[in-house]
């Protein structure tokens, strides 16, 4: 039987995912087997300087991750943080920092989400100096790359590429909610390197409880985390936070207190409990 944190006990809770979170919806991971960065090509499209020298490529290559990630539903881990920030009582905060720029957290519920790499619904001007943006281009999925109707200059997804900065206003709203987060919890992402390895040293200096939720357990010399629990997301969050209880099939009961998952493991950080 897992442990159930009580959301309750904490006032500022600030919760980082990963591509981990999103695998249950069918969405591949960047860097593992058969993860994205893997194929061929990929890596050559997503950095700044192919939007300036094959724009068209870019949006092409990005089109056909809109189409796949246009198909995937969030699964019981993306609900069980969305529930959890709907159960929050007032005065309370749930800030959900993420790495996905699937949009499955705003799909599940979330409000309170920073996407720290950009979305992959939004559209954006390629020109630094143009500030057109179009929010939510779901439908608008064609391989063939449009023009800015600002100043003529192609358009491009409105993320971040390698040899790109994180967008400023994220950053800063991410490392404001960590300087005084009493419970951080990263999810589906390695503890090991940026951003969790450096959230996690912010929310130590806070005074955090930190936790970790991943498949791959942290490496046995980390003391970063308090605790770290191993297993799917979609099988351990929800029964961890108690906020939903789900069927084998995925499908959600409503509210409970005893889900638990067999295969599953927890650990427990030697010497730094609370
Ligand atoms: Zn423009």
């Amino acid at each position: 039987m897992l442990p159930r944190i009580n959301l309750q006990d904490f006032s500022r809770i600030v919760v980082l995912t990963g591509a981990g979170i999103s695998v249950a919806s069918g969405l591949s991971t960047y860097r593992g087997p058969g993860g994205l960065w893997t194929r061929d090509g990929a890596l050559s499209y997503a950095t700044a300087e192919a939007v300036q020298s094959d724009p068209e490529g870019v949006w092409r290559f990005f089109s056909d991750r809109r189409q796949g990630i246009g198909r995937a539903q969030p699964n019981p881990a993306h609900l069980a943080l969305a529930s959890a920030e709907r159960l929050l009582k007032p005065g309370r905060s749930l800030t959900l920092i993420t790495q996905n720029v699937d949009g499955l957290h705003r799909l599940a519920g979330s409000t309170n989400v920073i996407e720290l790499h950009g979305s992959l619904w939004r559209t954006r001007c390629s020109a630094n100096a143009c500030d057109f943006r179009r929010d939510e281009d779901l439908t608008r999925i064609d391989p063939a790359c449009p023009t800015c109707p600002q100043c003529g200059a192609w358009l491009r997804p409105d993320v971040v590429l390698f040899q790109e900065p994180l967008p400023g206003a994220a950053e800063y709203v991410a490392k404001r909610s960590l300087r005084d987060c009493d419970l951080f919890l990263a999810i589906g992402t390695s503890g090991t390197v940026s951003p969790a390895s450096r959230f996690v040293r912010s929310a130590l200096f806070a005074g955090a409880r930190t936790l970790y939720l991943n498949i791959e357990p942290l490496h046995e010399d980390d003391r970063l985390f308090h605790q770290q629990f191993i297993g799917p997301a979609e099988t351990l969050l929800p029964a961890l936070l108690g906020t939903i209880r789900v069927r084998p099939d995925g499908s959600e009961l409503g509210p409970g207190r005893n889900a638990s998952s067999r295969a599953t493991r927890h650990h427990l950080t030697k010497g730094m409990i609370h």
